[in-house]
């Protein structure tokens, strides 16, 4: 069959083009990477029916399900009205109306968590419940944007290779009336942090401040309880990972020992940023190089507006990518190709070619 498909406005709809000729695949959403398992009879359903039978497990966590008919797609997204709404809206409170046509957007990337501790025992956060709270935020937003929230720094999800990465931390909390200096705890720290513990002549710990990621795992070895965590949620976030052809590279620490209150204020004012950096037309271009774009130290003033630090966050003054990182001296846009951000008539730079 001969097929006139804008293949753009499939995509958009969160259906993959296949390399079979009028065939594509459906990226369900699954914000936080947990849902109520009655929703895979759906899945089953869709595949079996519309599909070729086979499902793949996406690398953002989405549920794909390849081999649909570009014929079958509308069909198909009145089927999903219903998953859109349990997920999306009502599990994630996202501000937008079911109807028959499917996403309305494929821009603001599925959020990646680990299970986090709804299971884990290492986990210092729920991630899916913040995955939610920040799918409200981003979603549908035709502006691009990767997030991944890990329970813990050992970092399961690899939110350090996201545009975003979210990792829950806790300052643990030390009684040394409890400690009987049995150095379970100096030990768990050499071996699965960073070794800031150490006993003294008195048989009590020191520690290092300096170095500790809050990661937890004393609190978890120590037989008396003198390790404990603290009852305040923080976070640590780093910046500007990513995969991709052109300059794939790492995230670098960006927050640390932040309230939920900041990361949250940071991601709603993330559609915002993106519209100003972008001069209010909408332009398909990741989330990291429209900061890369703008600079660090404009993205901060942006994305930070009207969010109040809580007292321990620290954030980093600068950062400072090379964007041949990765690539030895390859792949480097010429400086004659850089774009300007933000309003055209607000741009206080040039680049010019020596
Ligand atoms: S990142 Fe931490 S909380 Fe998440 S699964 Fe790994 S160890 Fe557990
Ligand atoms: S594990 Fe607990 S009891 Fe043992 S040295 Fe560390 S803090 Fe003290
Ligand atoms: S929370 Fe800090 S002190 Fe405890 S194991 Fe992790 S890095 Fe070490």
């Amino acid at each position: 069959m001969n097929h006139d498909i804008d293949i753009k406005k499939v995509r958009i709809n969160c259906f993959r083009q296949s390399k079979v000729a009028g065939e594509f695949m459906l990226q369900l959403r699954v914000p936080g990477a947990l849902i109520e398992a009655k929703h895979l009879t759906m899945v089953q359903e869709i595949c079996e029916k519309w599909g070729n039978g086979t499902f793949h497990m996406g690398t953002r966590q989405t549920l794909n399900i390849p081999g649909i008919k570009f014929e079958n797609i509308e069909e198909v997204n009145k089927y999903i009205k219903k998953y859109i709404s349990d997920v999306d809206i009502e599990m994630c409170n996202v501000d937008m109306e079911s109807d028959d046509y499917g996403y309305p957007t494929i821009g603001a990337r599925n959020i990646m968590s680990c299970i986090g501790n709804a299971h884990c025992i290492k986990g210092n956060i729920n991630t899916y419940e913040l995955a939610r709270k920040i799918e409200k935020l981003i979603f549908p937003s035709h502006y691009h944007i990767k997030v991944a929230v890990a329970g813990c720094p050992n970092d399961c999800v690899k939110a350090n290779f996201n545009d975003f990465g979210v990792m829950g931390v806790n300052k643990q909390v030390y009684d040394i009336d409890r400690c009987i200096g049995c150095g379970s705890c100096v030990e768990a720290c050499e071996h699965h942090a960073t070794g800031v513990l150490s006993l003294n002549a008195n048989g009590k710990i020191d520690k290092d401040a300096c170095c500790c990621v809050g990661c937890g795992e004393c609190s978890l070895i120590c037989p008396t309880g003198a390790w404990t965590r603290g009852t305040k949620k923080l976070y640590r976030v780093t910046l500007g990972g990513r995969t991709g052809k052109q300059n794939p590279r790492a995230g670098k620490l960006f927050l640390n020992w932040v309230t939920e209150d900041v990361v949250l204020g940071m991601f709603g004012n993330w559609q915002k940023f993106s519209a100003w950096a972008l001069d209010y037309k909408p332009e398909y271009l990741h989330g990291g190089h429209l900061i890369d774009r703008v600079g660090y130290k404009e993205f901060v003033k942006h994305i930070f507006e009207g969010v109040e630090f809580n007292p321990e966050a620290k954030m980093a003054d600068d950062i400072y990518w090379a964007e041949n990182e990765q690539r030895g001296n390859m792949h480097v846009m010429p400086i004659s190709q850089h774009k300007h951000a933000g309003p055209a008539e607000t741009a206080n730079y040039t680049f010019t070619q020596k």
